[in-house]
């Protein structure tokens, strides 16, 4: 059976532009998609002509491995293919054109018929699709997809159609194997976990922060996460849902995900007759950042990643952002600023956050006093910073802050 093969065949993405980076970048890749496919039958992980062949020793595992490898962030698509090496195609291609009759190309042509044969499903029509990354090959593309074509045609009645067909054949002329695959998944592109640097996300129970991490994951970035709950502990505030985001953002990361859950008590003792009601929720803002970038300092994290997305909410006025933040020396990313809710709910259901982000949960946040002030100013929250001692309930928090390590499963 053609479609029973033991190699996957994968294209990386932003990857091929990374000049003399590039072989540290593909190294972490590689080593990332090794951890992916633990338990697996894996035989190899190769580097061939641009591409990243996964080399497996049971065949029957090659779609449970191509959905693993899905969530390996630097990859752009992937596909279990069929090899068929060279010197056989060589030798009768080489005969055919000295006899000078139409190649047979015989082997390229029984393996794409089988596979068309097993997987077009209700396709009505279908193309072939030729690249040489080979250029001596002694056709051309358009030539090879013609005589694939008319083959797979012949076999299963299926019309060709040239643009927007159903069903693709994709033929792959390499150095020593020629590639012929039909089911191309993509996957999520960006850069490979772990090469761009560590930062900690303010991750809260909603939909927002779980996709802002997310895609700083997908740009390289290993994050840690923060949380922050009210109540007197961790069983009362119980943080089992901010747990299992941080589980669903671990299927995308090669190292379990470390989760710090930090109680506001310490904030909420001094807030209580020291700040206007107004400025509470701000300042609570500010007591979070603030105490995310002593964490962030702590583990080696160089960034602060949040899910503000612009005038969301009225902590989120570009006047409030400013003044929260006036005096953090980490640099805050915001990867989501500039999206609507909409778009953003679109990422949470594509990467199975969504249900588990709408799930009752009653974040510190919502119990904040309801009519905060939306142009705050810097210096006014400095001074209520030393009115309250911010700096304390800072230091205590820390303290008082525990650390969970989450995997995916
Ligand atoms: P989300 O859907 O992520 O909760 P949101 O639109 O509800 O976002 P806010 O509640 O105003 O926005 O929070 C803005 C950002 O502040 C969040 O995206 C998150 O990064 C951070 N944040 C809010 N609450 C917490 C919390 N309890 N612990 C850690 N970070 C938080
Ligand atoms: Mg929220």
């Amino acid at each position: 059976m053609a479609q029973a093969t033991p190699i996957i065949a994968c294209t990386y993405a932003e990857i091929a532009l990374k000049g003399r980076n590039r072989k540290v970048f593909l190294r972490k890749l590689i080593n990332n998609i090794t951890i992916a496919l633990k338990g697996e039958p894996l035989e190899a992980v190769r580097h061939v002509e641009s591409r990243l062949m996964v080399h497996l020793t049971d065949p029957g595992r090659a779609l449970e491995v191509t959905r693993k490898l899905k969530n390996v962030f630097g990859l752009q698509w992937m596909s279990p293919v069929v090899s068929v090496p060279r010197d056989q195609i060589d030798d009768e291609l080489l005969e055919d054109l000295e006899a000078d009759r139409e190649p047979r190309l015989t082997e390229i042509c029984k393996v794409a018929t089988e596979l068309s044969a097993e997987n077009r499903g209700t396709a009505r029509n279908f193309k072939v699709e030729t690249r040489r990354s080979d250029r001596s090959f002694r056709l051309k593309s358009p030539e090879v997809s013609r005589l694939v074509g008319g083959a797979v045609f012949e076999a299963t009645g299926l019309p060709g159609k040239m643009s927007h067909p159903e069903f693709i054949v994709n033929v792959l002329v390499l150095k020593e194997n020629v590639l012929v695959f039909t089911g191309k998944e993509p996957a999520w592109g960006g850069l490979p976990f772990g090469s761009s640097g560590r930062s900690m996300v303010l991750l809260s129970g909603g939909i927002d922060s779980p996709v802002a991490a997310w895609l700083m994951m997908r740009r390289g970035s290993r994050p840690d996460f923060v949380h922050f709950y009210s109540g007197s502990n961790i069983e009362e505030a119980d943080v089992d849902k901010i747990k299992d985001l941080v589980k669903i953002l671990a299927r995308f990361a090669s190292v379990p995900l470390k989760l710090f859950l930090v109680p506001v008590v310490s904030y909420e003792m001094r807030a209580i007759g020291n700040i206007t009601d107004s400025y509470d929720m701000v300042m609570f803002r500010r007591f979070m950042v603030k105490t995310a970038a002593r964490l962030a300092w702590r583990n080696s994290c160089l960034g602060l990643v949040t899910g503000d997305s612009l005038g969301q909410v009225a902590s989120q006025t570009l006047h409030n952002l400013g003044a929260i933040s006036s005096d953090v020396e980490l640099p805050i990313l915001r990867p989501l600023i500039g999206m609507d809710k909409m778009e953003i709910t679109a990422w949470s259901k594509k990467i199975g956050a969504f249900a588990t982000s709408i799930l009752p949960y009653r974040d510190c946040c919502s119990i904040r006093s309801p009519k905060p002030v939306l142009t705050a100013r810097a210096r006014d929250l400095l001074q209520f910073s030393l009115k309250m001692d911010l700096e304390g309930a800072v230091r205590e928090a820390v303290d008082e802050t525990v650390m969970v390590a989450i995997t995916s499963e």
